[in-house]
C-alpha cells in the first residue's frame, strides 16, 4: 500500500515511522516548499502541477495538515479515497463551523459569538462579559490570530491586531486544566478511544501532555468518549480524531477545538500506549483492526521547540524516549519531543521535572493534580 499524504512535516515522518512495520509506502505532496519530513517520497508542488503524478503514485490519500483548499481535496476524492474526508477538514478548517456541529450535537462549549466589525466585537464583549478570547474564525493555529480582551474598549485594538473579517468571540473560560481525547474511527465504523490527557500550553503553543490523569473519574472519561463518538459517527469518519476540551473545578467539559488527524497531545502514545496514535490513523485508514488504545504506564510528552537540549543528558534518563524531527533550530519551531515513563505518577513528575531542566526555554512543568 502506497499512502499518499498531504503536508510533509514531523507529523507526516512519524506516520511513516509506524508505517514501514506494516510495509506501507509513503509519498508525501508538499506546498509549502519547506517539507522536513525527511523521509519517504517527498513530491515539492509549489506550482500545484505534480497532483497527477502523486495520485499516480498512491493507493490512497490522508494528510497531517487540515488547513487545505476544501475543493482541491473534494478533487482528489474523485480519484482516489481520502481519509478523513473533506467533509472533516471543512468542519474543523473553520472555527464557526465547528461550534455549529457541537452545538447540533448536544456537545457544551464556551459561550460564544460571531463578528465581523470591531463594532460587534465590542458589542459581545459587553454581552457576554470580559475577558473574552477574539480568534479568527479561520486559519488560526498554535494560538495565532487571537487576542484576549479585557475590556470591551480592547476591540479596535484587537480587530486590528487580528486582521481577519470574521471572528468568533468566546467567554474566557476558567478552567482547571486543558485536555484532550484522541479517538479512532476504522472504516468499518469501529471506534476506540485513547485515555484523555491533560496538556499544558504556554503562549497557545502545548509544551507538556501527560496521560492517563490520577485523578480522572471515569465518568468524565465517558462523557469525553460519548463526545467524540458523536462526532465521528456525524462525519462518517475515519482514522485519528482529536477534541481539545477544558475542564472545570466541578469536572465538567467544554469543547474548545477539534483537528482531524494525529495530534501533538497524543505523541505520547508513541511509547507510552500499547498502538500509537500513528500505527493506529494508519490500521484504520487501510480498514485493518485497530490496535488497542490503553496506556502501558504513566506517561508525559515534553516539546522540544525553538532550540535543542542535551540529548545525551535525555538519553541517560531512565525509560526517556527521544523523538527529534530533523528540523534546524528556529524561534518557536517544533523540533523534537521526549516522552519519559515512569511506574508512577510521583516518580513520573520527577522525572519531568528532570528533563525540563535540560530543554533550553522548558516552562515549569505544573499539573493540576499536583
Ligand atoms: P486554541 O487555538 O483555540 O486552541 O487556543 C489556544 C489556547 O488559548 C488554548 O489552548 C487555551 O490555553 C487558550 N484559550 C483558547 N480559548 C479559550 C477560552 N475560551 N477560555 C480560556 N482560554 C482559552
Amino acid at each position: 500500500m502506497n499512502i499518499g499524504v498531504l503536508g510533509a512535516g514531523q507529523l507526516g515522518r512519524m506516520l511513516a515511522l509506524a508505517g514501514y512495520p506494516l510495509a506501507n509506502r509513503f509519498t508525501f505532496l508538499d506546498t509549502t516548499g519547506h517539507p522536513s519530513a525527511g523521509i519517504g517520497d517527498v513530491m515539492i508542488d509549489t506550482d500545484h502541477k505534480h497532483l497527477e503524478a502523486f495520485l499516480a503514485k498512491v493507493d490512497l490519500v490522508t494528510y497531517e495538515f487540515e488547513h487545505l483548499p476544501v475543493p482541491l481535496v473534494q478533487a482528489i476524492e474523485a480519484e482516489k479515497p481520502v481519509y478523513p474526508s473533506s467533509e472533516a477538514i471543512r468542519v474543523c478548517q473553520n472555527r464557526a463551523e465547528e461550534k455549529a456541529l457541537f452545538d447540533r450535537l448536544g456537545i457544551p462549549t464556551p459561550a460564544y459569538r460571531l463578528v465581523d466589525s470591531a463594532e460587534a466585537l465590542e458589542a459581545a464583549a459587553r454581552e457576554l462579559g470580559c475577558p473574552v478570547v477574539a480568534k479568527s474564525v479561520t486559519e488560526g493555529y498554535d494560538g495565532k490570530g487571537q487576542a484576549v480582551l479585557r475590556d470591551p474598549g480592547d476591540a479596535g485594538d484587537a480587530w486590528r491586531s487580528i486582521s481577519h473579517p470574521r471572528l468568533i468571540v468566546e467567554a474566557f473560560v476558567d478552567f482547571v486544566r486543558e485536555v484532550s481525547i484522541i479517538a479512532v474511527r476504522g472504516r468499518d465504523g469501529d471506534v476506540v478511544f485513547y485515555p484523555m490527557a491533560e496538556n499544558v500550553h504556554v503562549d497557545g503553543i502545548l509544551r507538556y501532555s501527560l496521560a492517563p490523569m490520577p485523578d480522572l473519574d471515569t465518568a468524565v472519561q465517558d462523557t469525553a468518549d460519548g463526545y467524540i463518538r458523536a462526532l465521528l459517527d456525524e462525519l462518517d469518519y475515519v482514522g485519528v480524531l482529536t477534541l481539545e476540551l477544558f475542564q472545570g473545578a466541578d469536572g465538567s467539559l467544554l469543547a474548545n477545538e477539534m483537528a482531524p488527524r494525529v495530534h501533538n497531545s497524543g505523541h505520547w502514545t508513541m511509547d507510552g500506549a500499547v498502538t500509537s496514535q500513528f500505527e493506529n490513523h494508519l490500521r484504520a485508514i487501510q480498514g485493518l483492526p485497530l490496535g488497542d488504545t490503553g496506556a502501558r504506564a504513566p506517561t508525559c510528552m515534553v516539546n522540544v521547540i525553538g532550540r535543542e537540549g542535551d540529548n545525551a543528558a535525555i538519553l541517560k534518563l531512565e525509560d526517556a524516549h527521544l523523538h527529534r524531527y530533523d528540523k534546524s533550530e528556529r524561534a518557536g519551531r517544533k523540533l523534537a519531543h521526549i516522552n519519559l515513563i515512569a511506574p508512577t505518577h510521583e516518580a513520573l513528575l520527577d522525572k519531568v521535572r528532570a528533563c525540563a531542566a535540560l530543554v533550553p526555554d522548558a516552562p515549569e512543568p505544573r499539573f493540576s493534580f499536583e
